[in-house]
């Protein structure tokens, strides 16, 4: 029997833990240019993206991280004609940006591998988004293309994999000033934040990062199966701080007006998200523990 062990980059994480999925069938492995892919298949959680080592994407919970990513920006906002995603080249994010009446999705990943590779073995995943008139994708760094775009968009999405790696730029304070720039006014940018109890410096970090540059900075959470540790952070910046006080009446128009069905995703889960637990909250404070527990 063969099996997948996923160590996260954190130093005091590699001491007598890990998670482990065991791999009925390597579906597809490579070394792209940008990393080491393998997707393979699980009893579990069905059909596995992994990059450098870590989870990526499953079959089974990939909603519970789409669905939040995409849908809590684009409810807030209300009005969203553009959107930009930053990594998310499995194709998740897009296809749930796409389900709402927006005019154009740019997304931009600097490996092409994982688009064509996750469109061909998990095409579920993107369900078409490729294909779909309204889709722009450009393959380049997301570092550079926020620096040199004069575009803006209403929201800006970082799907990116960890703080390592390329995914490392893509947590940088120059990069998140960029992003502001590429922000329609009241735009809303939002980031894969990683899971607070395992990689407590990414909150302490991006908060750092994005307090000074908007208005309005925290993080919202959603809870993962395979991101282990219970809940992730997702970040989100804006400098219309009023997108963060609307009532769940207004959420629950916008989505039955939309007609979007959601398996995560819910007003009241919307505005619960915004309610984080002293341990993040400290974290962001500064004060907290960058090492849980006692
Ligand atoms: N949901 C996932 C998670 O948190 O584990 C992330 C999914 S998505 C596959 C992440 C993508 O970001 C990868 O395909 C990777 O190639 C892309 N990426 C990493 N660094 C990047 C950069 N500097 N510019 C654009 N895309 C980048």
């Amino acid at each position: 029997m063969r099996w997948f062990d996923e160590r996260l980059h954190h130093a005091w994480l590699n001491h007598g833990y890990t998670q482990r999925f065991e791999i009925t069938r390597v579906v597809y492995q490579k070394k792209t240019e940008f990393q080491d892919l393998i997707i393979f298949d699980n009893p579990a959680f069905g059909r596995v993206l992994a990059l450098d080592g870590i989870i990526q994407t499953t079959e089974r919970d990939e909603f519970a991280y789409h669905e939040m990513l995409a849908h809590v920006p684009l409810f807030a906002h209300g009005n969203v004609k553009t959107v930009l995603i930053v990594g998310g080249g499995d194709g998740g994010v897009l296809r749930e940006v796409l389900r709402h009446d927006i005019d154009k999705a740019t997304l931009v990943e600097i490996d092409r591998a994982v688009i064509d590779i996750c469109r061909e073995h998990m095409p579920h995943l993107s369900g078409g988004a490729f294909e779909d008139g309204r889709v722009h994708v450009v393959i380049a760094d997301g570092v550079a293309f926020v620096a040199e775009s004069g575009d803006t968009f209403d929201v800006v999405i970082v799907d990116s994999t960890d703080p390592i790696g390329s995914g490392a730029a893509l947590f940088t304070a120059e990069f998140y000033g960029n992003c502001k720039a590429r922000l329609a006014p009241g735009g809303v940018l939002v980031t894969q934040n990683g899971v607070p109890f395992f990689q407590p410096d990414e909150v302490v970090e991006t908060y750092r990062r994005l307090a000074p540059l908007f208005a309005d900075a925290t993080f919202y959470v959603t809870a993962v199966p395979t991101y282990i540790g219970g809940l992730m952070t997702l970040g989100w910046a804006t400098d219309d701080a009023s997108l963060r006080t609307l009532s769940e009446a207004v959420i629950a128009r916008r989505v039955a007006k939309a007609g979007i069905e959601t398996r995560y995703y819910a007003p009241p889960v919307h505005l619960g998200a915004f309610a984080l637990p002293p341990f993040i909250t400290a974290l962001m404070a500064g004060d907290g523990h960058t090492r849980p527990g006692p």
